[in-house]
């Protein structure tokens, strides 16, 4: 699989993005901080500003550049905004659940909620709400009806209060009329970063959104960290104790290679995995080929620590996203060749070790080794830059059901042998955490060994599923 949107079966989530700088086209700034964030998510886009009176929202359908003109940022002046762009993981994708969400407070005043995220209780939640809280069709609709009830006060009271209600991967970024907010939950599953911009702030779900406007990186939002941000500056407030378990498949595919934690690059990370699945699958072979974007970095560490030599072997049509456009049967029977070509020219003859970053259902796996030998390949080596996926995510990654995960019912050589490869070998779990530089016990690592850190109701965890049958059917 590799993105932006997944060629093999997981699929992104959600980016986040917000401003405050007075003097500054902040809808601008927004649109193309999204335009960093469009690999997090293809399906809607959304960007609300304030002029310290009004909040306006534009959401739509599409792709950043599809649904926002010249023209249309044009109309949206404000010193302060936020911006969303979304894959539906809770919910359908429909115009009523793009982002931002805007609610009205019983006081009148508006706010308006981008997250990013899966929370785990909103039945709950949805049943403490009522009649309002059945009108609900996604998470973060939940989430912004929460927060404009108890509003009244203070919107950073009420976030607060919300937070410590929520339970799930959440890091959200709010605004008011005069003010930006962003929160991560305790265990900081999702990432959100703070940045500087010479006359404001910035609040990113990575740091690519942070340099396309010129903000530098100052630090992450902490877990069960709420920062707010108005005319005073930036203060923090911790309305929990931080359990951190940043996700670790963040660093396998999710995040783009450019983005930056306190500890490595995900590029860095990426080529890591290459070298050290060099150490324990080598293969003798002629050729080292990514499966591109995602594989890349780690096809070059895989060359790197093999000594075998690295080419491109497969183009990959950068102009995909997500289309609305249905694929006819006959095209749909293209499968993989919409998104990927092969080089003949440079695979005919070889033997080819071919790195990717997961197999999810494995049907894009078996697609991509056909098309490979059918293009000339003498053998085709496998290799995967993290453990097999056994387990479903409850926390924001769209992978799949446990039963449609090929990497929980089958052996790794049942899956090799389903996916035709001649060889195929995944990373271990040890070494994959270490290509991350943090300590085990501060990553998610659920869909690879189970340990959920945040516990997942029972319903939700026997259908496999990410989403409650309440809140509408997940995508297909
Ligand atoms: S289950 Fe996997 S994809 Fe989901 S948050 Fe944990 S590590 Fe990330």
């Amino acid at each position: 699989m590799s993105g932006p949107g997944s060629i093999t079966g997981a699929r992104d989530e959600c980016g986040v993005f917000a401003v405050y700088a007075r003097g500054e086209e902040v809808a601008k700034l927004c649109f193309y901080g999204l335009y960093a964030l469009q690999h997090r998510g293809q399906e809607s886009a959304g960007i609300a500003v304030s002029n310290g009176t009004n909040i306006l929202v534009s959401k739509e359908m599409g792709l950043v550049n599809q649904v926002f003109s010249e023209s249309r940022l044009a109309g949206m002046d404000g010193h302060l905004g936020i911006g969303h762009v979304r894959y539906s993981t809770t919910g359908s994708s429909t115009w009523d659940n793009a982002q931002p969400a805007f609610k009205v407070t019983p006081s009148g005043s508006g706010l308006a909620l981008a997250h990013n995220g899966n929370l785990v209780n909103t039945a709950d939640l949805a049943r403490g709400l009522g009649a309002q809280g059945d009108r609900c069709t996604t998470d973060s609709e939940l989430l912004a009806t929460l927060l404009a009830r108890d509003a009244d006060t203070s919107l950073e009271e009420a976030i607060a209060t919300t937070c410590a209600q929520v339970r799930g991967a959440f890091s959200f970024v709010v605004m008011d009329e005069g003010a930006i907010f962003g929160a991560r939950d305790p265990h900081g599953v999702r990432p959100l970063v703070i940045g500087r911009l010479a006359g404001g702030w910035v609040l990113a779900s990575e740091t690519a959104a942070l340099d396309i406007v010129g903000a530098h990186l100052v630090r992450e939002v902490e877990p069960g960290e709420i920062v707010a941000i108005d005319s005073h500056g930036l203060r923090s407030r911790r309305y929990a104790d931080a359990t951190p378990h940043f996700c670790l498949f963040e660093y396998v595919y999710v995040a783009r290679p450019d983005h930056r934690t306190a500890e490595t690059t995900v590029y860095a990370a990426r080529r890591r995995m290459g070298a050290l699945l060099a150490g324990e699958a080598p293969v003798d072979a002629d050729l080292v080929i990514p499966v591109p974007d995602s594989g890349t970095a780690a096809a070059g560490g895989y060359a790197e620590g093999s000594g075998i030599p690295y080419a491109e072997g497969l183009t990959k049509n950068r102009y995909v996203g997500r289309t609305f456009i249905q694929p006819t049967q006959s095209l749909r029977q293209l499968g993989i060749r919409l998104k990927l070509n092969p080089l003949r020219d440079v695979i005919a003859g070889r033997r080819l070790v071919v790195v990717d970053d997961s197999v999810v259902r494995g049907n894009t796996s078996r697609q991509l080794v056909a098309m490979l030998r059918e293009a000339g390949a003498a053998e085709v080596h496998l290799r995967i830059t993290a453990p097999p996926i056994r387990n479903p995510c409850f926390y924001g990654i769209d992978m799949a059901t446990r039963a449609e995960l090929i990497g929980a019912g089958l052996t790794v050589e049942e899956i090799r042998d389903f996916v035709g490869a001649d060889s195929l070998a995944f990373l271990s779990l040890d070494a994959l955490v270490s290509t991350t530089r943090r300590p085990r016990a501060s990553l998610c690592r659920a869909c690879f060994d189970g340990e959920y850190p945040i516990p997942v109701p029972g319903e939700q965890r026997d259908a496999g599923k990410d989403v409650l049958s309440r809140m509408g059917p997940a995508p297909a």
